[in-house]
């Protein structure tokens, strides 16, 4: 393996005895996360640096969390540069070792592999921030040191004292105390509810009053970024009064920790007991061939393909079940945090009394932690429920790996790192000999295409549970020009309408949040833009900014317009938030309308809120991105109107009328599922795509067929392998250009020495992103090695420290 040159030091404190060195190779967890050599300190004994140990490790002035990969023999005097010595080590041995296992990082140097990262960079996003944190103090606990020595920050340590600290960590009388995590674990809670017992004067009381009914609970860090630090001398009144109270956030690990034999004692009979109803005989089927596939312990793959209603869930859990009973874990994963919700809930209405361990992005770094270390060499059998970041817990013996729908393009991560969960899942599943069971409605075309080719074997879900009829879908034509007009058509409108008087039911899709997507200058006619993106700006009328849905960057609202500095806008087009107000004009008074999307559910805890409510009938109508068209299952729904049925089909990407297929044919799922009949309204502009006909017939391998023939033709996935290289770099930099002509040529040379078609680089969808222009490069090969070789030889040519910015994003989600 190659590491980087190690670190350039002017105060290195070790001495460098000629011969052979044992050295640290810690792969750095923070940019530039490459993998440098650091010199062992003295004091700790030679077996204490195991791999997978975290370490801080000094870079520049600073100090870096790092993972030791390996302890290496070197001869330090021959380098033309003197080593630094590691900090200090980040954590105590446990009884089995470092937290991180060798298997772990086995893991991460084959995801690194594979997506051509450095391991530091991929380890930094698999492990929990909490774990890569150095703003870190020591706590050294022996009678024997000095007062002023027991707690030290972490970086401070002088060469004198290193040695006889280092003997204390070693004999486990010293610990690491995180700074950062008391302010996120300690969070304010109102006590007494308005009015309160303030004077108006006191307007920080108040607004810390306010804040918190707003938000319910708010972690102490959390506080002071949002309201600014004058506000601690009156948090301390309020404490004082008993008007608000400061809590710790529950430890959710107590139940992790029993040995296999004591859990199955507990919970085996709640595994053992009978379902509610029987399975059908499709459903059996499936099960027990699943069942005997996770107990033959062989890697193997399956597709449990059945329609929205069909019972898959019931499958999944039965499943789960047997494979817990034989002691292995079970990992259930979804697309979405709301449909992990979801399955966590039906997990808990079959097994009341089963711990279930859910994780997912939505929470804090604190239970991720927590849930983390729990997992990790945790002997019991477990089931944990999440989004694709579950797969990098440290989990050990899974049994059963199941990706519920399956085709979504949410398991494939684009930012930061790209990875593809289905195929982290196929890792796993063959490191454990454990079955990966795909399931879904509309099957990944790829998938399908495997199973047609007999790669993959699949078991067919045909009919509905209780035999509910699919629901009535039709077309409604909007008109081309939206403006300021309603997303919904007076089809739309009507059978709303109609819903809502019959006392039923009703959810819409509209994949655009906020209030509305651009905002029009009445003085001077211009759209005002994100100064760093130059796309144009949504209004969040209830946060009351402007804000870049590609950046983030956000401006209070009202806002001068930046060209003539009017303030007079008109908003064009209609998101989720403006719906949602038009919807309470529209409908009778007394209708309730509730909002699901990432500005409504930013609240800890609003998702599972909104969710329930409307699941108890608390109103009539649900409005929502397409976090709501998955999955939940509301038998009072009768309606499911998509209000933006072309969104998708208006990207460039290859897989845009697949994507639209499944997004709309989970939505039409919504409706329906009781007793009623559903009725499914999709809006679109172009009624003569021919996705639409096969939406209309639920007719999944109609499309399958069609969409096929089309791939093949244009030569594009399954028939080939689809890799995007993505270029940026800063507006202004005099040496941009050149340097990506550069690269053009090594990319055009290597794609034709390695037989890859090459195809750019040319100006991404989006040229301009966060003040950066950005440049994409399509390749197409047979294999992803040679892919892989075409990016290398163009990474290669960029020198180190460059401020132009190269990334590989293989088999891309999207290429917009
Ligand atoms: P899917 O996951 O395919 O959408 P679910 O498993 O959620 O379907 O099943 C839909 C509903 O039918 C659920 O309420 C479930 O409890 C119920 N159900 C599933 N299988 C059966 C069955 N064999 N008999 C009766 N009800 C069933
Ligand atoms: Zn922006």
């Amino acid at each position: 393996m190659l590491y980087t040159a190690g670190v350039m030091g002017d105060n290195t404190s070790n001495t460098q005895p000629g011969g052979l060195v044992r050295v640290a190779q810690a792969a750095l967890l923070s940019p530039p996360f490459s993998t440098l050599s650091y010199l062992l300190p003295e004091g700790f004994g030679a077996d204490f640096w195991q791999p997978g140990l975290r370490l801080a490790v000094p870079l520049g002035r600073g100090v870096r969390a790092a993972v030791l990969l390996e302890v290496a023999e070197m001869d330090v005097a021959a380098q033309e540069f003197s080593f630094k010595e590691v900090t200090w080590p980040l954590e105590q041995l446990g009884q089995s070792g470092p937290l991180l296992t060798p298997e772990y990082l086995d893991y991460a140097r084959q995801f690194a592999l594979r997506q051509a990262q450095p391991v530091g960079r991929v380890l930094s996003n698999m492990i929990p921030a909490g774990l890569r944190d150095t703003a870190l103090r020591l706590r050294f606990f022996s009678p024997t040191v000095p007062q002023d020595m027991e707690l030290r920050k972490m970086g401070n340590l002088a060469p004198a004292e290193r040695e006889q600290l280092a003997g204390l960590w070693r004999s486990g009388q010293g610990k690491v105390l995180h700074a950062l995590k008391s302010a996120d674990e300690e969070y304010y809670v109102l006590k007494k509810s308005p009015p309160w017992p303030v004077m108006p004067s006191a307007s920080r009381q108040i607004q810390v009053l306010e804040f918190l009914e707003a938000h319910r609970q708010v972690s102490r860090r959390r506080i002071t970024r949002e309201l600014g630090a004058e506000i601690s001398s009156a948090l301390k009144t309020l404490l004082s009064r008993g008007l608000i109270e400061l809590k710790q956030q529950e430890e959710q690990t107590a139940e992790v920790g029993a040995s296999r034999a004591e859990w199955l004692e507990k919970h085996g009979d709640i595994l053992r007991s009978q379902p509610p109803f029987a399975l059908n005989a499709e459903q059996e089927t499936a099960l027990n061939d699943f069942v005997e596939l996770a107990q033959a312990k062989q890697p193997a793959t399956r597709l449990l393909y059945g329609i929205t209603g069909s019972g898959k869930t019931a499958v999944y859990l039965e499943l789960a079940a047997r494979v817990l009973q034989s002691g292995r874990k079970v990992l259930l994963l979804a697309p979405e945090v709301a449909l992990a919700l979801k399955l966590r809930n039906n997990a808990r209405q079959r097994f009341p009394s089963l711990p279930v361990h859910l994780f997912h992005g939505y929470q804090t770094t604190v239970q991720r932690e927590n849930m983390f270390r729990a997992l990790s060499r945790c002997d019991e059998p477990a089931l944990v429920v999440g989004t694709r970041s579950a797969m990098f817990l440290q989990l050990q013996d899974i049994g059963l790996i199941i990706l519920d729908e399956e085709h979504d393009s949410s398991f494939k991560q684009d930012e930061r790192l790209n990875y593809q969960a289905k195929e982290l899942a196929w890792f796993l599943a063959r490191r454990d000999g454990a079955l990966l069971l795909l399931g879904s409605a509309t099957p990944d075309l790829k998938t399908f295409y495997a199973v047609r080719q007999g790669h993959i074997k699949m078991h067919r879900l045909a009919e509905r549970v209780g035999g509910g009829a699919l629901p009535e879908v039709t077309l409604a034509l909007m008109p081309r020009t939206a403006g300021g007009a309603s997303v919904l058509t007076p089809e739309g409108e009507e059978a709303l309408t109609a819903c809502v008087a019959a006392g039923d039911q009703a959810v819409i899709l509209l994949n655009r949040r906020g209030y509305s997507p651009s905002m029009y200058c009445l003085a001077c006619g211009t759209v005002a833009r994100c100064p760093h993106c130059e796309i144009a700006f949504t209004y969040h009328k209830g946060r009351e900014k402007l804000v870049c849905h590609y950046c983030g960057y956000s401006v209070p609202f009202p806002y001068p317009c930046p060209t003539c500095k009017a303030l007079h806008y008109l908003p064009m087009g209609e998101g989720t938030e403006k719906l949602e107000e038009r919807l309470n004009t529209l409908l009778p008074t007394g209708t309730r309308v509730l909002r699901l999307d990432r500005d409504s559910t930013s609240r800890s805890g609003a998702m599972e809120e909104i969710l329930d409510s409307f699941g108890r009938g608390e109103a009539e109508v649900l409005v929502g991105t397409q976090m709501l068209s998955k999955g939940h299952h509301f038998p009072r729904v009768s309606l499911a109107i998509v209000a933006d049925g072309d969104m998708g089909l208006s990207m460039p990407d290859y897989n845009a009328a697949e994507r639209t297929f499944q997004l709309v044919l989970q939505a039409s799922g919504r409706a329906g599922r009781g007793e009623k009949p559903g009725k499914v309204i999709i809006q679109t502009r172009d009624p003569g795509h021919y996705c639409w006909e096969y939406i209309l017939k639920n007719d999944y391998e109609g499309f399958y067929q069609r969409e096929l023939e089309l791939r093949r033709r244009r030569n594009y996935p399954p028939f080939t392998r689809l890799a995007l290289i993505r270029i940026s770099y800063p507006l202004g930099w005099p040496e941009g250009p050149n340097l990506l002509n550069t690269l053009a040529e090594k990319l055009q040379a290597a794609g034709a020495s390695l037989g890859v078609a090459v195809l750019g680089p040319a100006p991404a969808p989006h040229p301009i992103r966060e003040r950066q222009y950005r440049f994409q490069c399509l390749l197409k090969g047979d294999d992803w090695q040679r892919i892989r070789g075409v990016y290398n030889a163009a990474a290669a040519a960029v020198p180190s420290g460059s401020k132009l910015g190269i990334s590989l994003d293989i088999d891309p989600a999207a290429t917009s």
